[in-house]
């Protein structure tokens, strides 16, 4: 048996993976023209109508509005859609705290309903158990950029007329059933934040097909204005939560290379997925064939279930590392999270506990993560970060 690296063995790979943002020319050029223009605000609208013109249409949505970033997108979108202090929202653990902080922020609060153990994604089958009468909105996360079952979640907020809001910050370019992420809801958020799948450092993106409703969220980004109203006239009370020129053109200029990235990881993703579900002790996710394009923010892979005794996550990640592979151990569920839960007491009075032994599992237990850029490389490299669990997987049995 090969010696481990960790042992003092040759580590499978030594080569960093790609770098991670790529940019080039047009970031440059699209950025001198801002910088030259003079006109740096998200007021200007040079770049940044164009950017929200053809992020929308890219998934097929009618409206765009940019914003700061994808927390406070979602904060918007939730108070766009008419969530009020106390109101319900049902959302999954496994996901990142933004998701839950975002509705904190003004007090409505996160109802945790557990993950398809075959998926991670919110499990529709346990949504409707969670709706009570202060229920007000669901939000679905396309963790690691794969759409959750929006078909059943949009049969579920139709039947209890609730608002259904994406929570895609990693699923930009993701389809169900070929039609682009973020609108198949009533909004959809994005997130621009460096490790996004495409990146301005920071900002944010809400989407919808409904006006109104897209009209609530521009002028709750641009202190209460309306699109006709006058510089001084404040018809609601918002903030100024505006992206400005500079971000739309660095993500006009990534967006040119998205096709492109989307295709390498989604075909390098396949080429893992055929290795991996051949090493023992190892299980892949399965994927909806509904998913007509998967995002791959994150390529998700378990521990498999009579193998948790014997291999520790901790382990695991520790030799893989030493192997020249990083892997991440992912999320704490946010039903396990004490600000969250202190939180949620602060504004109701109530402890809350909420019961989600797959995504608890999920994170103690089984499931690891590998970044999208690792997905950017060659064959080879895929072939490498295969051969690497394979070693390592073997030292357990
Ligand atoms: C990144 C992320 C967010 C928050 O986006 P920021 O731009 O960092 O505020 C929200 N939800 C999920 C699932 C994310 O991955």
């Amino acid at each position: 048996m090969d010696k481990l690296a960790i042992d003092g063995g040759t580590p499978v790979r030594t080569k960093p993976f790609p770098k991670w943002p790529i940019h080039g020319e047009v970031e440059q050029k699209l950025l001198m023209e801002v910088l030259q223009s003079g006109e740096w605000g998200g007021t200007a609208r040079i770049k940044l109508a164009e950017l929200e013109e053809k992020f929308a249409a890219y998934h097929d949505a009618k409206y765009a509005v940019t914003v700061v970033n994808g927390t406070v997108a979602i904060t918007v979108a939730l108070q766009a859609a008419g969530v009020q202090p106390g109101d319900e929202v049902i959302m999954p653990p496994y996901t990142f705290i933004a998701t839950a902080s975002s509705a904190l922020m003004f007090g409505a609060i996160p109802v945790f309903v557990d993950v398809d153990p075959d998926t991670l994604l919110l499990d529709p089958d346990k949504v409707e158990a969670a709706i009570t009468d202060k229920t007000k909105a669901i939000i679905a996360v396309h963790i690691a950029g794969a759409p959750a079952n929006m078909t059943r979640l949009k049969e579920i907020a139709q039947k209890h007329q609730l608002r259904l809001i994406e929570d895609a910050a990693q699923a930009v370019g993701g389809r169900w059933e070929n039609v682009g992420v973020g609108a198949i809801g009533d909004l959809g958020t994005f997130s621009f934040q460096s490790s996004k799948n495409i990146n301005s450092g920071e900002g944010g993106m809400i989407l919808s097909n409904n006006e109104a409703v897209a009209e609530m969220a521009w002028s709750l980004a641009n202190v209460g204005r309306i699109r006709e109203g006058g510089w001084y006239q404040h018809e609601h009370i918002g903030w100024n939560l505006r992206m400005t020129e500079f971000q739309a053109a660095i993500l006009l200029g990534q967006m040119t290379r998205l096709d492109e990235q989307i295709a390498l990881r989604e075909k390098n993703a396949k080429l893992l997925t055929e290795l991996l579900q051949d090493i023992e002790g190892i299980e892949v996710f399965k994927r909806d064939p509904r998913i007509t394009t998967h995002a791959y923010h994150l390529y998700m892979f378990k521990i498999a279930s009579g193998w948790t005794d014997r291999v520790s996550k901790d382990d695991l990640i520790a030799k893989l590392g030493a192997e020249g592979i990083g892997a991440s151990p992912g999320y704490v569920p946010l039903n396990k999270n004490k600000a969250v839960l202190a939180e949620i007491e602060k504004w109701t009075g109530k402890r809350r506990e909420f019961d989600c032994p797959v995504s608890e599992r999920a994170s103690e237990k089984e499931v690891l993560w590998l970044v999208q850029n690792m997905l950017l490389g060659t064959d080879e490299d895929i072939h490498e970060i295969a051969k690497a669990i394979q070693k390592v997987m073997r030292s357990y049995s």
